[in-house]
């Protein structure tokens, strides 16, 4: 290294630090408050207030405090530069986007408008924009209904974007995981001309463990010529692959098990042990994600990621400082699975079936007494799956039964995975895969005495089966408590948004469900499609309610008369399988259209066959009512069996409606037609998907019209024109016909 070399090194560094000094000092920062920032990170207290203590700084051991975000980041080496090109990056990137406001994105005359051909200015997006900044600026959270078309991407990227904030997107779904990262946020880039600094995280299971593949590519069967052929493939592509996602394997079947045994799981993750921790992909994706302004996740990995951040140790999503949910409606369910304790039978035969692998190399002596012990502890497993031999699906653990798992079996079970965290030969050994299967025995022993020692009656005891898998379940009835604890007074910024989180005009119900703090904003931003003249609603008076025994065939019956009006071209929509599959066997021997049923084929296949078959019909249930997105002639009409209350056989709604009642409040009110009212604004958003769309809305449940909770049902939907006649349907069509 010339010393000319390292003059001009040190005097870039010196224009570096006074130009930064004087740009900080421009923005209001006062020298000597940048003098007390030299001895503590100047990076992450730059995005905090004065004054506040950072409870992230770690000591480095030179009396310098750095940020655990920067020293994620960084590696020893090459710290100083990498601090160096953070530093320019959140100076220059903020300064060049603090000179655009949200009006000068998505007004009239905006980025967005003058770069989107099909950009159309929506003033509602533009209002829910600005309750977003002044949510994300005053860090209080905010719930937001947008209706369909009204941009809510846009609504939440373009504020998150200019506060230059750390932040956390999580969707309730992969598609729309993917649409705001693949689209969205590229055509804000291309619009703005600035680099936004986001990345896609998914599951860990989505991702390879190298550990895994090592051990997994070590055993014979890979070796033969057939799956040779495919180590070498899987070779090929991690040595090029950055984050080695499953995504980019297309020519690896989706029902390869293959993928199960090399993808990564917290569970067998061997952490600051394992022997490819340099070259982790997980690492490396967490150390991006480090580095990335804005992190889009979904709410499966969020809430998983929360639960072992509690335990600190195993976290992939870095810290941030506002959280978006989107899809916020389905929210609940999917942190009730995460914030309580599972364990499934696979678990405890997984790891019977790993110990046996790794013992092999122990003393015969003691592998031999290993082995015998975990004998046992199969035994005992089947001993429980046997329990719930005559049971179908999911129900409550009621007290026979739980008295059957842990009198004997559990016992066993539990005695076992002691002998195994106390095995000093397992302890001592050398074997860093040894050390972490005793450390799962120790888990699960804990995960199973928690499960059936709760005695907490605001918890649920409950089976799920899965094929062969038994899965044992302790859910809280109510999440309020622990979000606030893990996620609400953690960050102080969570915002909630969805096309449906309203009932009757308020927020009433998402905020008792979620627990949200009290000061959040709020806003209702009605849809940008015009329902009074692209829909018609047709509710029949003449049919006989729901639970009389002619409902299926009555209804199958008037949705022949409906097809026969819209010439197929029709979703139905169904409260359970059994409705449909009644009305699939009516429907598909009368009906002259092509009839398409969920469960026939995969969802996107199903789908697929709907979207290019015009005139045809399908029939769904379940997952259909939310994310089906079929623009155009194809769905013209929209077909409701009954109005979507869930299903009281569900073990933890009828342990919710208990608990309720218990506390002296009425249920039904309260819970079921909310939620309710929520799944039925969700089916409706099938219909109309964009401005050009026309259809039907058929809800073929007489209970909207006589019932005193209909109105709330109806006060609740966008407005539109009603009709009791088929007659009108006809009308309708006719109507779209002579104006096309
Ligand atoms: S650190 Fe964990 S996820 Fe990464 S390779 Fe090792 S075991 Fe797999």
């Amino acid at each position: 290294m010339t010393d000319r070399w390292k003059g001009n090194n040190a005097l870039f560094y010196w224009l570096v630090m006074f130009k930064t000094i004087y740009i900080w000092k421009g923005m209001g920062l006062s020298f000597q408050r940048f003098r007390n920032w030299s001895m503590d990170c100047p990076f992450y207290c730059s995005l905090r207030r004065a004054g506040e203590s950072c409870a992230d700084a770690q000591d480095t051991g030179c009396g310098t405090k750095l940020c655990n975000r920067v020293l994620e980041m960084t590696g020893p080496g090459d710290r100083f530069s990498a601090l160096t090109d953070f530093l320019l990056t959140s100076i220059f990137g903020s300064m060049s986007l603090n000179s655009l406001a949200i009006e000068d994105i998505l007004g009239p005359n905006g980025l967005l408008a003058r770069s989107l051909q099909a950009f159309e200015f929506r003033p509602s997006q533009l209002e829910m924009a600005f309750l977003i900044e002044q949510s994300i600026q005053k860090e209080i959270p905010a719930i937001v209904e947008a209706g369909t078309g009204t941009g809510k991407t846009f609504g939440y990227l373009v504020p998150l974007m200019l506060s230059g904030k750390k932040a956390v997107i999580s969707t309730g779904t992969k598609n729309l995981q993917e649409q705001i990262y693949f689209r969205d946020l590229r055509l804000l880039q291309e619009a703005t001309g600035q680099n936004i600094d986001a990345m896609m995280m998914k599951g860990r299971k989505n991702y390879v463990c190298l550990h895994r593949y090592h051990q997994h590519v070590s055993q014979r069967s890979l070796l033969e010529e057939e799956q040779g052929k495919t180590r070498q493939m899987l070779n090929d592509w991690l040595q090029k692959t950055e984050f080695a996602d499953r995504s980019e394997l297309a020519w690896l079947p989706d029902d390869d098990p293959l993928w199960d045994s090399i993808s990564s799981t917290s569970e067998q993750c061997l952490g600051a042990d394992c022997l490819y921790l340099e070259a982790c992909y997980l690492s490396t994706l967490r150390n991006r994600a480090a580095r990335s302004k804005i992190i889009i996740v979904n709410h499966h990995l969020f809430f998983a990621d929360l639960k072992v951040k509690k335990g600190g140790f195993g976290e992939i999503i870095p810290r941030f400082q506002v959280a978006v949910f989107d899809e916020a409606h389905n929210m609940e369910d999917i942190a009730t699975a995460y914030m309580g304790e599972s364990l499934s039978t696979s678990q405890l035969l997984e790891l019977i079936g790993d110990l046996e692998r790794e013992i092999k190399d122990l003393p015969d002596s003691d592998s031999a007494k290993i082995r015998r012990e975990l004998d046992i502890m199969r035994a005992a497993v089947q001993q429980v799956i046997r329990v719930f031999d005559d049971q179908d699906g999911k129900g409550r653990l009621d007290p026979d039964q739980f008295l059957r798992i842990s009198e004997h079996p559990a016992r066993q079970i539990r005695r076992r995975l002691q002998l195994i965290k106390g095995n000093e030969t397992l302890r001592d050994s050398d074997n860093a895969i040894l050390h972490s299967l005793v450390s799962r025995a120790e888990e699960l022993d804990l995960l199973l005495e928690k499960i059936l020692s709760s005695k907490d009656p605001n918890w649920l005891n409950w089976y799920e089966k899965r094929k062969r898998t038994l899965v044992l379940h302790a859910s809280p009835l109510d999440i309020s408590e622990r979000i606030n604890e893990l996620l609400y007074k953690k960050v102080r910024t969570v915002i909630f948004t969805s096309a449906t989180l309203s009932t009757n005009g308020n927020f009433h119900y998402i905020r008792s469900r979620l627990g949200i703090p009290g000061n959040a904003l709020e806003g209702i931003y009605p849809s940008h499609f015009d329902f009074g003249t692209q829909t018609l609603m047709y509710i029949p008076k003449d049919l006989p309610i729901p639970n009389d025994p002619d409902f299926g065939s009555a209804v199958a019956e008037r949705i022949l008369d409906i097809l026969k009006r819209s010439k197929g071209r029709a979703l139905v929509l169904f409260t359970s399988y059994q409705n449909l599959n009644l009305v699939w066997e009516i429907l598909k021997a009368k009906a002259e259209y092509n009839i398409y049923r969920q469960g026939d084929a995969p969802r996107s296949v199903v789908l697929d066959a709907f979207r290019k078959d015009v005139h045809s019909v399908l029939l769904a249930t379940g997952s259909f009512w939310q994310g089906v997105d079929v623009p155009g002639e194809t769905l013209s009409c929209l077909i409701i069996d009954k109005l979507p209350f869930d299903s009281p056989g569900e073990p933890l709604v009828s342990a919710r409606i208990d608990a309720i009642r218990d506390r002296g409040g009425n249920p039904f009110m309260e819970y079921q037609v909310p939620s309710a009212i929520i799944s039925l604004k969700q089916g409706l958003g099938r219909l109309i998907r964009n401005s050009d769309d026309m259809g039907i809305l058929s809800v073929l449940d007489t209970r909207l019209l006589m019932s005193r909770y209909g109105k709330l049902f109806l006060n609740s939907l966008p407005q539109m024109p009603i009709t009791y006649v088929l007659a009108d349907i006809d009308n309708f069509f006719e109507k779209l016909k002579g104006e096309t």
